[in-house]
């Protein structure tokens, strides 16, 4: 297999292969996900100067930040969910380097999260999808396509209501299938969490996390520019932080896609 890397290397050179950032910005007004009030909460991103080239360093420019773990675009270890607890290799610094990149595959249901935003992926859907589009291959990030981050900077991305959070997710039949049935790397989603909004009513609740974590497979969330990805051959790169026992961490998401070059 010689000269594989020398091929991505030119086409990376030549534009053939391109880079799609699939980051949102880390700023103190990104939106973080709000549990019910009797939970511990997510802290936002936080951000206080150091020196920017005035008395404090007159020569350097830099900041302190703060967060969550789970703040901004971000990575879940298994080791978030009760289910994963007790897994090997299930906090961010244990994540072999091996998982760092793996293909995509891209499900649109923007449609359907325009219709409902408490749209429900179920396992008939997914087969229903595969019949259209083709079977989902093993070893794959399941990217769900909903242009939820346009939403960003709106009320609409958090969608809070009386009741909780109003977001699309899977079903425990959807996760079932694609970690069982499909081997997933893991969920891709560009809401707040892998979850949707309303899962605390699913069985098991919180079903994407629960069967996610608790099978070793991974999170990503607060993804944006899906919508610019091919439904197959995108490949994700997704490094989470190296953080001692951590259980998941803000990062830098992109995938390469081949180009037209
Ligand atoms: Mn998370």
């Amino acid at each position: 297999m010689t000269g594989l890397l020398t091929q991505l290397a030119d086409a990376l050179t030549t534009g053939a292969v391109k880079c799609v950032d699939l980051t949102n910005t880390l700023s103190p007004d990104f939106p973080v996900i709000v549990l019910p009030v009797e939970f511990g909460q997510c802290a936002p991103f936080r951000m206080e100067p150091v020196s920017r080239y005035d008395q404090n360093g007159p020569a350097w420019y830099w900041n302190n930040i703060t967060m969550n773990e789970h703040t901004g675009t971000h990575f879940d270890a298994p080791a978030h969910w009760v289910t994963g607890k007790d897994l090997p290799s299930n906090t961010v610094d244990a994540v072999p380097a091996q998982s760092f990149m793996a293909p995509a595959v891209v499900i649109d249901i923007v449609a359907e999260s325009d219709a409902d935003a408490d749209f429900v992926l179920t396992r008939a859907h997914l087969e229903a999808w595969e019949e259209k589009n083709g079977r989902i291959p093993p070893r794959h990030w399941i990217a769900l396509r909903t242009d939820w981050s346009k939403k960003v900077g709106t009320v609409e991305y958090l969608n809070l209501k009386d009741d909780g959070a109003h977001s699309p997710g899977p079903d425990a039949s959807a996760i079932n299938f694609l970690v069982h049935d499909r081997d997933c790397v893991g969920l891709a989603v560009e809401t707040v969490g892998t979850d949707a909004g309303q899962a605390q009513h699913l069985e098991p609740p919180y079903p994407a996390h629960s069967i996610l974590h608790g099978n070793g497979r991974y999170g990503l969330q607060c993804l944006a520019n899906l919508d610019q990805l091919p439904t197959f051959g995108a490949v994700i790169v997704a490094a989470p932080l190296k953080i001692m026992g951590g259980s998941g961490s803000p990062l830098r998401v992109f995938a390469m896609i081949e180009g037209d070059a």
